[in-house]
Order: C-alpha cells, then sequence, then structure tokens
C-alpha cells in the first residue's frame, strides 16, 4: 500500500487525492520529530488512510499537500500509539472504590514493595535460611493470623476465587447451605449461585427474602451438607420486616451439627477507630465466632491489591490449600508483595489510616476537603472558569456500605455553552483523563478522591478543556 490515490478509476475527487502527501514523506516529517522509524510509519499511513476515506466519503478537499491539519492528526496518532491503553486517571468522582477506575490505589509502602520485588528475582517460594523450596503463603500468613485472631490463611487472586474455592474445597459434591437472603450479585460476573454451582457443590436455599431463622438451617443440615455459606450484602440493604441470623448463633449450630462455615464477607474491613466503616462485617468478629473460612477482597476496605484472602481455622484452610483449583487461583508474586506491606500498616492501626489512601479518604476532614475544594475554584478562576465550592454527597462505592453518603465540599464547575456532557467527553479522552460526576448542569470535581497534585492536574485539565 502507499500514500497515492491507489488503482480506484479516476473520478471527482481524484485531485484531492492526488494532493495527499506519500505515507513515506509524511513518515519522514514524523522521524525527523523524533518517532522510530516503525511508528511514524504506522502513524503516517493511519492517517493518510483516514483522510483518503474522509475525501471519498464528504468529496471533501485534501486542503494542503503536508498542511498543519495533516500533520497534527499524524502527530496525534502517533501519540496514540505511543500510549498504553492501561493508564492512570484523576478520579474526581469521589467513589472512592470505584471498581471501573481500579478501585483501591496503593499505599507507598506497598508500591515500593511490588516495584522492589518486580525488579530482578525474590524469595517468592524460597525458604532463604534452609535454601530450599517453600511457599509463597509464608510471607503473609503469620501476618493475617495476628491481624484476624485466625489459626491459618490463604491468600487467593481475588475474593470471587476464595469464595469458589471455599465452596469446592468444603462443599464440593455435597450440599451448600444458603440464606435466600444472601443470594447476592456483586457486579455481573459474581452471583453467588452461578459460583456455587461453578464449584461442584448443590446449593440448598433456606429462609426467604426478607427473613431467614436460625430453625431454617437447622432443618436443612443433614448427611449431605458439605457447609453453610454466609454472604454478605455488599451493596444493598434490606429494609422492614427483615430476619437475618448474625454469625455467632450460626457457627453455635454448625459447630454442633460438624458442619464448617464459610462467610465471605466481601469488603475486608480490617482498620479499628475507623467509624466510617461501621457498618462493615469485621474480620475478627466472624474469626471470633467460629468459621472455618472467612473470605474478603485485598482491594475494596483492607484498601491494598486486588486479592482474595481467606483466614480460618486450620483444618478447613488446608482443605482449600490442597484443593486443585487453589493453584489455579493464586496470587502473583508483585500483588502478594503489595499485600504483605499494606497488611504490616496494620499492624499499628493509627499508621493504617494515615497512609493507606482508601482510609485516609474515608476519613478525610471537612477542612481538609473544603481547602482543596477551594484550591480547585482558585485554579479554575483564574483560567476564566466559572467555579463555585458547594456541598455534595459521594458513595464508598466498590460494593461496600451501600448507605454511607459521604457529604463534603466539591468544586463545581460551570461547563459553559457546549454543556456538561461535552466537558466531560473532553475531559475523559484528555491526557491525564479525568472524570468527573454531573450534577443538574454541572460538572462536580469531588477533592476525596483526589490528592493535592491531582486537584491541580484536574483543574488546570479543566481550563484547557473550556
Ligand atoms: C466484592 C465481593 C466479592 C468479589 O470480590 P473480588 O475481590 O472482586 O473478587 C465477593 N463477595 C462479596 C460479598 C463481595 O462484596
Amino acid at each position: 500500500m502507499t500514500g497515492s490515490a491507489g488503482s480506484r478509476a479516476a473520478g471527482p475527487d481524484e485531485p484531492a487525492l492526488a494532493a495527499l502527501p506519500s505515507v513515506e514523506t509524511l513518515a519522514a516529517r514524523l522521524r525527523s520529530e523524533g518517532a522510530s522509524h516503525a511508528l511514524a510509519v504506522r502513524a503516517a499511513r493511519a492517517t493518510i488512510d483516514a483522510r483518503r476515506d474522509a475525501i471519498r466519503d464528504s468529496h471533501a478537499a485534501a486542503n494542503e499537500a503536508l498542511g498543519e491539519s495533516l500533520l497534527d492528526d499524524a502527530r496525534s496518532r502517533l501519540r496514540g500509539l505511543r500510549q498504553l491503553s492501561l493508564r492512570p486517571v484523576l478520579n474526581a468522582t469521589g467513589v472512592v472504590i470505584h471498581t471501573n477506575l481500579g478501585r483501591a490505589p496503593l499505599p507507598q509502602p506497598a508500591l515500593d514493595a511490588a516495584l522492589e520485588v518486580a525488579c530482578g528475582y525474590s524469595n517468592l517460594e524460597y525458604e532463604l535460611p534452609a535454601g530450599r523450596r517453600g511457599s509463597r503463603q509464608a510471607h503473609v500468613e503469620g501476618l493475617l493470623c495476628e491481624l484476624t485472631g485466625s489459626e491459618a490463611a490463604l491468600v487467593l487472586n481475588n475474593c470471587a476465587g476464595a469464595v469458589l474455592l471455599a465452596a469446592a474445597a468444603l462443599a464440593g459434591g455435597r450440599e451448600l447451605i444458603v440464606s435466600r437472603g444472601q443470594l447476592v450479585e456483586i457486579g455481573g460476573s459474581f452471583r453467588l449461585p452461578e459460583v456455587v454451582a461453578q464449584s461442584g457443590a448443590g446449593l440448598v436455599e433456606v429462609g426467604t427474602t426478607n427473613r431467614t431463622r436460625l430453625a431454617d438451617y437447622e432443618r436443612a443440615i443433614g448427611p449431605l451438607t458439605g457447609a453453610i455459606m454466609r454472604a454478605h450484602r455488599s451493596n444493598f440493604r434490606t429494609l422492614g420486616f427483615v430476619e437475618e441470623v448474625e454469625v455467632e448463633p450460626l457457627c453455635s449450630l454448625a459447630a454442633e451439627r460438624g458442619v464448617p462455615v464459610v462467610d465471605d464477607i466481601g469488603s475486608g474491613a480490617l482498620a479499628v477507630g475507623v467509624p466510617e466503616l461501621g457498618d462493615e462485617p469485621s474480620v475478627r468478629r466472624s474469626v471470633a465466632a467460629g468459621c472455618a473460612v472467612v473470605c474478603f477482597s485485598g482491594d475494596k476496605l483492607l484498601g491494598g491489591p486486588q486479592a482474595g484472602v481467606m483466614v480460618g481455622r486450620s483444618e478447613e484452610v488446608e482443605r482449600c490449600r490442597t484443593h486443585p483449583l487453589a493453584r489455579a487461583l493464586r496470587i502473583d508474586g508483585l500483588s502478594l508483595a503489595a499485600l504483605e506491606a499494606t497488611l504490616r500498616l496494620y499492624l499499628d492501626p493509627a499508621a493504617a489510616v494515615r497512609e493507606i489512601p482508601v482510609l485516609r479518604m474515608l476519613t478525610a476532614t471537612e477542612r481538609e476537603l473544603g481547602t482543596r475544594a477551594e484550591l480547585m475554584r482558585r485554579i479554575l478562576a483564574e483560567g476564566g472558569v466559572d467555579a463555585r465550592v458547594l456541598r455534595a454527597a459521594a458513595k464508598v462505592g466498590g460494593g461496600a456500605l451501600p448507605l454511607l453518603e459521604l457529604d463534603g465540599p466539591v468544586c463545581a464547575v460551570d461547563p459553559g455553552p457546549r454543556g456538561v456532557d461535552e466537558l466531560a467527553r473532553r475531559l475523559r479522552t484528555g491526557d491525564p483523563p479525568v472524570i468527573g460526576r454531573a450534577r443538574e448542569g454541572w460538572l462536580l470535581l469531588d477533592p476525596r478522591t483526589l490528592d493535592d497534585d491531582g486537584a491541580r492536574a484536574a483543574a488546570a485539565r479543566v481550563v484547557a478543556a473550556i
């Protein structure tokens, strides 16, 4: 293929097509600006192909031979080729654990740990004193036991994997009892009945959507029972004529009948002294109640990397550890490094709140948020953009604390005559992309999910976009 008009028969567009530069000419220009040969040719070819199509579609003129707009288009395509698809964005939504935006930003010690391990070899599965093969679990098991009071721990790729493994290892080929009020969907790809089906366990539903009593579980336990599973209603609540069995009486009943309890608590609140987490099930409580296995995510309220953590009794955790699925679901070394560093922060509760971004954002003070909102307003005003600081409520997100509204100051931007949708689109497609929240024709920039540098950058992007 060349940059000429090709073999099409001459038509009304022919002069415009003939005026286009060749791929080689355009590529040479990009190379003179520092692009590599391969990328310059790809960008030039895509630019000229697109221009040729545009001429044919609209009978538009080619303008100049190598006019600025053609060159600009080629430069922008070159930038696109150089840019990674997965890259950082500025989260100005105020949603702290935003699943679409990568959930928990990592604490600095977790970043450092992952980077160090990534740069070379590590003792991922090697016992240094003995000089022999070790287990990757050894790096976090003791920490998890200490932090949760459990006998044993196992970390996996994510919480969905941990739940699948627990169901397969403890109830595969047998029955798994679940309350009808807990047959939850946590995002379209995690629906508890479907996960249970994949585990090879037979689902036995007890109770009703709104009420399940201890007697319902009691009646369902039989010789085929493999386990009882509880699942946290992470992303919704029920109101009114509602009854659920607390974890303690359920574990007592299960212990009498010799049945293990699996508790999928989802978000994994480990922090202490954080009132904002009040409504979330605590890992320690479920462990203390006697659950065989408690499962939670690493990248929700724990504030670490994607991971599925399983803590509980030695016997049942061992059954999970030795199940073939455990190998398929194992955590990778980088996430493990980040998880260990995150968990270590929890040894000092004050350090955890200070250094773990998710906890810091949840507990951000009115004053801190107000100052950052004002910082954005000032930068916008200096750039000639009308903005004001007002109050709005944000959500925690990520399937946690669905009723908690984090009320606080935000910076509201007047998008001008083009409107809020166009401004939001420009911000999403800019560099770095900024994701805000539209409300009643205004674009809200929430300081809760931005740090000071992020707030400055987001405001500057808005000025440029307007
Ligand atoms: C979020 C959640 C999961 C899935 O966790 P991932 O780490 O995203 O796999 C499972 N169960 C509950 C109750 C959850 O809240």
